[in-house]
């Protein structure tokens, strides 16, 4: 099996993690799809854990070192470093790692605002995990600029991260938290080199994301998570009532402050969704010279969906490829992108799939 191949099934069928191993499973809540990481021939993936990835033909064991081992093959692999910054603290006393986490190699992540007003009223999106890390004490509600700031610093020092990647809870519908992003940012580029990149819904009045824009961000996510309009209305109530048509002008509106390939959309695969709406969204996105980012669907625990199934790798092979080439047609180029999920490329196969990225 070629790294490609191996990436794809890690991705959707996830691995098991052998208790004889000792790694530590790590988190169970959180925003974004967490799992664990592995990397192989210096790639970073992101394999999921839960759920469904119980039944993965693939384990991490260790046999004279780390190995993924399936039937009977295996490959060598390392799991990345824990950063150094999780050992310290911020000047106000809050341990580091409460307020930013590092993923894959070198990607300081943060969720600034752990809450989400749709949780209250049962309309959050189904595969969300985000308030679970603060209600088992592992992170703080609200994580300030300067905080962010002297993480920023710390990572830098110790070579724990190379660019950031800021997420929000919704915590309201006017900005969507397009002011905490903000103020997170510029307390990063006060402090630091780092380039940022920030995910949000997008708010009718775009001139939150002119803040943006002017506080330092780099790179934008407007995730629509799904194209279609039934599997949206199902799976994220809410964000289907913002309406794809408020996603798009947004998008357009964000390439002309952030950029061309500066501008990206998660687009989960394997909820159930019809995939002529998967190829127009991404056709739709691409004349834009935004990049959709595909990610397949992974169930996290204690959430709706922790019991549903993964896509086949048959079927998210499928949609690469067909995304991949309508990403070409356009020019699109993932590899360009400054920060954030993009750049990281662990969670997804998209730049393996665009020609003249890596293959
Ligand atoms: S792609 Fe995004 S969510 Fe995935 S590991 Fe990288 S930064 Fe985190």
């Amino acid at each position: 099996m070629n790294l490609k191949e191996l990436k794809l099934r890690l991705l959707c069928q996830g691995v098991r993690i052998d208790p004889r191993s000792g790694i530590d499973l790590g988190r169970s809540g959180g925003a974004g799809p967490f799992g664990q990481y592995v990397t192989i021939e210096d790639q970073v993936i992101n394999a999921p854990i839960w759920g469904d990835a119980k039944n993965s033909p693939f384990t991490l064991t260790y046999e004279d070192g780390l190995k993924i081992v399936w039937n009977d093959e295996s490959v060598e692999t390392e799991i990345p470093d824990k950063p150094r910054f999780y050992d310290l603290q911020t000047s106000d006393g809050t341990p580091m790692k409460f307020i930013a986490l590092r993923h894959a190699a070198d990607v300081l992540a943060s969720t600034v605002y752990q809450k989400c007003i749709y949780w209250a009223v049962s309309k959050q999106c189904k595969f969300c995990a985000i308030q679970f890390s603060l209600e088992s004490g592992d992170t703080i509600l609200l994580k300030t600029g300067e905080q962010l700031g002297e993480v920023a610093l710390a990572a830098v020092k110790y070579g724990d991260a190379s660019h950031v990647t800021l997420t929000t809870g919704t915590p309201n519908e006017r900005d969507y938290g397009a002011g905490m992003l903000s103020e997170a940012c510029a307390g990063i580029k006060a402090a630091s080199p780092l380039k940022v990149h920030v995910q949000l819904s997008p708010p009718e009045d775009f001139g939150y994301l002119d803040e943006l824009a002017n506080a330092g961000v780099d790179t934008i996510g407007l995730h629509m998570e799904s194209a279609d309009p039934e599997v949206l209305r199902n799976v994220c109530p809410a964000k289907a009532e913002i309406g794809f048509k408020r996603y798009y002008d947004a998008v357009e509106y964000s390439i002309g402050l952030f950029g061309e390939n500066q501008v990206s959309s998660f687009l989960l695969a394997g909820l159930g969704e019809d995939l002529r709406t998967f190829t127009d969204a991404c056709e739709r996105l691409s004349s834009l010279g935004a990049v959709t980012y595909i990610v397949p669907f992974r169930p996290l625990p204690n959430t709706p969906l922790s019991e549903s199934r993964m896509p086949s790798h048959e079927y998210l092979h499928n949609i690469y490829a067909k995304c991949g080439s309508i990403m070409n047609d356009y020019g699109v180029r993932p590899s360009k992108s400054k920060a954030g999920c993009v750049r990281c490329g662990a969670c997804s196969l998209i730049q393996d799939y665009v020609r003249g990225e890596k293959n």
